[in-house]
């Protein structure tokens, strides 16, 4: 790659970290783990922000805001949730600084808090601390309410985007008056993720359930949606939650029901984060930068005039204003890069790196003879087409690349995905063709472990398209009545 990026053949990981940084999209901070999202890497979240908000409000939700600080004493109100998150736990202990007197500036231990503070991992605690008082009869219910908001969770092994101890995310918190309510309203938003990764993100996912051994702590169950990267490895691109009555418990949020007897209220929570960026990288780029898909890209389409005198650019500019028009009607947003401090090759590498969908190049000689060439990042092809009806053809040229970049991605995932039927053939397929793997599987979490820890192998997820089928474990020979997904994952 130009700028001397790796190529992804060479060393993937390398390759994924020098496109962030390159592509300046993000940087690592100087507290270990945590990321500065510079302004085109946040561009992209804003889009992602935007359209998800959207849907969730086309599906009833509202949004709200909760505290960044959650009382200690908070997490140990529900047993399996504090031993999920205690590891990963950030705690603010004190409320001061001071000066030592010898220039240092040290903690003030006369500012101790009575009660540590946690900076949040995540906020059902804090939520269903607060739904106690909202909740009294069913009348109250659902709630739909999702935050927009960082959290912090302390992760030793991190990677730009993908694991980052600060992240930023979505979580919805719902509360619903039945057990079958909250699960359709589970399902319900693992769709809108599913449909999101497909038609914006142009991300072929698998959605699934998470087996008891990957669930979240402090739920019933947990849906997920898992896609392939390129390198054959799995990403879990999002999470939603059956959260049983389990948070009711731990903060007492009963409510008054329909026949007027007390019960415990149903909860969900799903979310979705910065690692979609990783994700939409990861699953598009190449070796010579980013390839995004267009109805998430910053810039869809920019423009590069190619002249020597002033004159020259006059008239180019004259009709890019038009085009400029008539393109931001559509609602496409373009580009025009007239800096004078950089020559066109120069342009064109950089918007190749940066993955903007189409390139038009305009030169004189173009002006005379009514023409553009237009420049594809999906396939790298070019084109001279005519100035008449540009517009338009910029237009299903961008559906074109869209739909191209989803195919693209839906072929390699079928290309590795594979049935196996033996502990060798998983083995050697893990080796030579990774990717996911279709396979028996006894039910039992010690056989997920065992896999796990000989292969570097998880259960991504157990399909919700799945066929019931008589099978053997691939490890221990004991019946199966289903195949599940492993991968590597990240
Ligand atoms: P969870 O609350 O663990 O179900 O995670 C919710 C969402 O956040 C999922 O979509 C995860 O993929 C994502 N996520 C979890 N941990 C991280 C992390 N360290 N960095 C970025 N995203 C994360």
């Amino acid at each position: 790659m130009s700028k001397g990026v790796i190529s992804k053949d060479e060393d993937y990981s390398q390759w994924f970290n020098d496109l962030v940084i390159k592509s300046d999209m993000a940087e690592y901070s100087p507290v270990r783990g945590c990321m500065i999202i510079k302004p085109y890497g946040y561009s992209i979240w804003e889009k992602i922000q935007a359209v998800l908000d959207g849907m969730f409000k086309d599906t009833g939700h509202s949004n709200a805001y909760f505290p960044l600080l959650i009382p200690k004493s908070f997490f140990s109100k529900e047993a399996s949730h504090v031993d999920g998150f205690a590891k990963e736990c950030a705690v603010v202990t004190h409320y001061r600084l001071k000066n030592d007197g010898n220039g240092n500036i040290i903690v003030d231990e006369d500012a101790k808090l009575e009660e540590e503070l946690i900076i949040r991992p995540t906020s059902e605690t804090i939520i269903w601390n607060t739904y106690k008082g909202w909740i009294q009869s069913y009348r109250d219910l659902p709630i739909l309410v999702n935050q927009w908001a960082n959290v912090m969770r302390w992760e030793m092994r991190t990677r730009l985007f993908l694991r980052t101890s600060e992240f930023l995310w979505q979580e919805g918190h719902t509360a619903h008056a039945t057990s079958e309510e909250a699960i359709a309203e589970t399902e319900q938003m693992l769709n809108v993720y599913a449909d999101f990764a497909e038609n914006w993100m142009a991300l072929p996912v698998v959605k699934g359930r998470k087996t008891a051994n990957e669930r979240f702590a402090g739920a019933l169950d947990t849906y997920c949606i898992e896609a392939l990267m390129q390198d054959g490895k799995a990403l879990q691109a999002g999470t939603s939650h059956f959260l049983g009555q389990n948070f009711a418990k731990a903060f007492d949020v009963k409510f008054t029901t329909r026949d007027n007897k007390q019960d415990f209220v149903w909860a969900t929570s799903w979310g979705v984060s910065t690692r979609l960026i990783g994700a939409l990288i990861m699953a598009h780029s190449d070796d010579a930068g980013l390839v995004l898909p267009p109805k998430l890209a910053p810039i869809q389409v920019v423009v590069v005039p190619i002249y020597k005198h002033q004159e020259e650019l006059d008239n180019i500019t004259a009709y890019v204003d038009g085009l400029k028009k008539e393109l931001k009607t559509k609602g496409i947003s373009v580009k025009f890069d007239n800096r004078d401090t950089h020559r066109p090759g120069a342009k064109f590498a950089e918007y190749e790196l940066k993955g903007v969908p189409l390139r038009v190049a305009i030169g004189s000689r173009d002006m005379t003879n009514g023409t553009v060439e237009l420049a594809r990042r999906d396939t790298k092809t070019k084109e001279t087409v005519n100035q008449e009806g540009l517009a338009q053809h910029i237009e299903g040229l961008l559906e074109e690349i869209q739909n191209n970049i989803y195919k693209k991605a839906f072929d390699f995932r079928a290309e590795n995905t594979t049935e196996v039927d033996t502990y060798d053939e998983f083995k050697r397929m893990l080796d030579e063709q990774p990717g996911f793997l279709s396979a028996h599987w006894d039910g039992t979490p010690e056989t997920e472990q065992k896999i796990k820890e000989e292969t570097k192998a998880t259960i991504r997820c157990i399909p919700l398209d799945n066929k019931q089928e008589e099978g053997k474990c691939i490890l221990t020979g004991a019946p199966s009545k289903q195949r599940v997904l492993f991968a590597r994952a990240y």
